[in-house]
């Protein structure tokens, strides 16, 4: 993707609307989901990159498309993750401590099944806090699946740049393509550094494209040797 310098200090951009030289961000899909502010990414751990002013998760390079754009800002903000509570590991010493008194005196069976549903109660909670991690895990890769979309479909996009520009393995860059190019009809050439490059809304290149053309051109060759 070709992407016009900073109109600020003239520095070259890869990713549209965002200086890597002064910084400057401009444009609506620079726009942090969480804090509405025009702000810079910086990358985190899990969450890849984060608002450099808020730290919610948000997309390091913009969305053209308006429906895909309003998408992605619900996934991000489905994928903010909750506020570690301190109340499960306090939960679990509480929990020990009790099971370790009541093991020490004689067990009854009222103090057996008190101690059941305790551990019960407690195993839920553990188990619906990682389902809302999974949950906000896969609404992550939502939101980058449709930046790889977006990118893909206003030019040529390999998996290598894909994989730089979002942070993302360069395996799972070329899953996104590959899905993609299995539900849109798209181009698939080589660059001349040779990477595979997807051009993602475009008619796949046929041998037959050029057919009129080959064949007027023979035509007109016939008549001129008449
Ligand atoms: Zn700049
Ligand atoms: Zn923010």
């Amino acid at each position: 993707m070709k992407v016009p310098p900073c109109p600020a200090c003239g520095a070259a951009r890869t990713i549209p609307g965002a200086c890597p030289g002064c910084g400057a961000v401009q444009g609506e899909g620079h726009v942090c989901p969480h804090c509405r502010g025009l702000t810079r990414v910086e990358p985190h751990p899990t969450l890849r990159w984060v608002c450099a002013a808020c730290k919610g998760p948000k997309l390091p390079i913009p969305i053209a498309d308006p429906v895909k754009l309003e998408t992605s800002r619900v996934m991000l903000r489905e994928a903010k993750p909750v506020p570690r509570s301190g109340f499960v590991p306090v939960a679990a010493i509480l929990f020990t401590l009790s099971t370790l008194l009541a093991l020490m005196s004689t067990m009854t069976i009222g103090k057996a099944i008190t101690l059941v549903a305790a551990w019960t109660v407690f195993g839920l909670l553990v188990r619906a806090r990682r389902t809302r991690t999974e949950k906000s895990n896969g609404a992550l890769d939502r939101a980058y699946s449709l930046a790889v979309q977006d990118y893909a479909r206003n030019g040529a996009a390999s998996a290598k740049e894909i994989a730089n520009m979002l942070g993302v393995s360069e395996d799972q860059a070329e899953g996104e393509l590959t899905l993609l190019a299995a539900e849109n009809p798209t181009r698939i050439e080589v660059n001349a550094d040779g990477d595979v490059q997807y051009r993602v809304g475009e008619e796949p290149k046929s041998d037959l494209e050029d057919f009129d053309e080959r064949l007027a051109a023979a035509e007109k060759k016939k008549k001129a040797s008449l």
